[in-house]
């Protein structure tokens, strides 16, 4: 397993033993009310996400940053993409760390923008993608191998400065490109990783594009922390984060529910029962795993290692327990009495 160096945005820790890091990015316009933003940040902490990149388009951004930090305890990456000198103006004010993509701002403004972020003491993520260079363009290996290249070139002259306080990432719309330059670029560097694939799109393509591609490069080792991005709510990227981490194993948060795939044997509306179940759960932070099957023939079985499940039956709902059936429940009432069971146990 790769041990990168660990890197502290606020009170996060990136990298080294810490777990996988679940990012996302507001996508209410700073422009808005500011009780949208509210809301945004609300759904993104009760989701779980770590860390939340913020867009800053111009200077009227800027006051945003101390009225957001007070209303959140997620630290804060401005996502600058152009303007060193907005760059500037949110160390000023006090972000947790900067986002700069080097092929948009060329070095000069890097460098000051490094030098700024190392006498405040704050990270910065160098991203770079495959669009953001004139070459290479397109993908596949030769495309991922020069922008590794581009990404050592920029580290080495940042390291120049003696800033080590790095998050690195390339990114490409396509997933093998995304892939292949992620791991080569953990033979050269020990920072640390931040994975995705770019404009993965809706879901469901965004989510298997994401899913495969951040799936294979996290399950060799690689990946300290990821955004899942999505044309969809920004909460919705952190439930997909901590799905595919669920699914490799690599991190356990809130609910996880598995169910049957029906067959002629189902006795039990399975996609409308689950759809209320993970609804009533969303924002349990304890790691608990729920079966809804649709038969008792193979259901409490199939499912012996939740924690709790509901099976269906003739006419009725069986409430188990790791496999074990518990009671018979009225078919309407099986949603509740699954929650009241669950209340019991967490
Ligand atoms: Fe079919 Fe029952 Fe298996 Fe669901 S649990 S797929 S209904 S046999």
């Amino acid at each position: 397993m790769r041990k990168s160096r660990v890197i502290e945005i606020a009170h996060l820790k990136i990298g080294g033993n810490n777990p996988v890091r679940v990012e996302s990015m507001l996508k209410t316009h700073l422009s808005e009310n500011f009780s949208h933003i509210s809301e945004e940040l609300e759904l993104l902490g009760a989701t779980g996400c770590e860390l939340l990149r913020v867009a800053i388009p111009d200077e009227k951004a800027i006051p945003l940053i101390e009225k957001i930090k007070n209303i959140t305890t997620i630290p804060l990456m401005a996502d600058i993409h152009f303007s060193e000198k907005l760059a500037l103006k949110a160390i000023e004010d006090g972000i947790d760390s900067i986002r700069i993509n080097p092929g948009n701002m060329g070095m000069a403004s890097t460098k000051r923008i490094v030098r700024e972020a190392k006498f405040n003491r704050i990270p910065i993520r160098l991203g770079i993608n495959a669009a953001s260079f004139k070459e290479p363009t397109g993908k596949g290996k030769k495309v991922a191998v020069k922008l590794v290249n581009i990404l050592l070139n920029i580290i080495r002259e940042i390291e120049k400065e003696e800033y080590y306080d790095v998050i690195v990432s390339i990114k490409s719309s396509d997933v093998p490109t995304t892939i292949w330059a992620n791991e080569e670029l953990v033979k050269k560097v020990s920072y640390p990783v931040h994975i995705g694939i770019t404009e993965a799109g809706i879901p469901p393509e965004g989510i298997v594009k994401s899913s495969v591609g951040l799936g294979v490069l996290l399950a060799e080792g690689i990946g300290d922390t990821l955004r899942v991005s999505l044309t969809d709510k920004s909460y919705e990227e952190v439930k997909v984060g901590y799905s595919i981490l669920k699914a490799l194993n690599l991190r356990t948060r809130g609910v996880e529910i598995i169910s049957c795939p029906t067959c002629g044997r189902c006795r039990l509306d399975v996609q409308n029962i689950v759809r209320e179940v993970e609804k009533r759960t969303r924002g349990l932070k304890d790691s608990i795993k729920i079966a809804v099957m649709g038969c008792e023939v193979n259901g409490p079985g199939e499912a012996k290692d939740a924690d709790i499940g509901i099976a269906g039956g003739v006419g009725c709902g069986l409430l188990f327990k790791k496999g074990k059936v518990l009671k018979k429940v009225r078919e309407e009432e099986v949603v509740n009495e699954l929650l009241k069971e669950l209340e019991k146990n967490t």
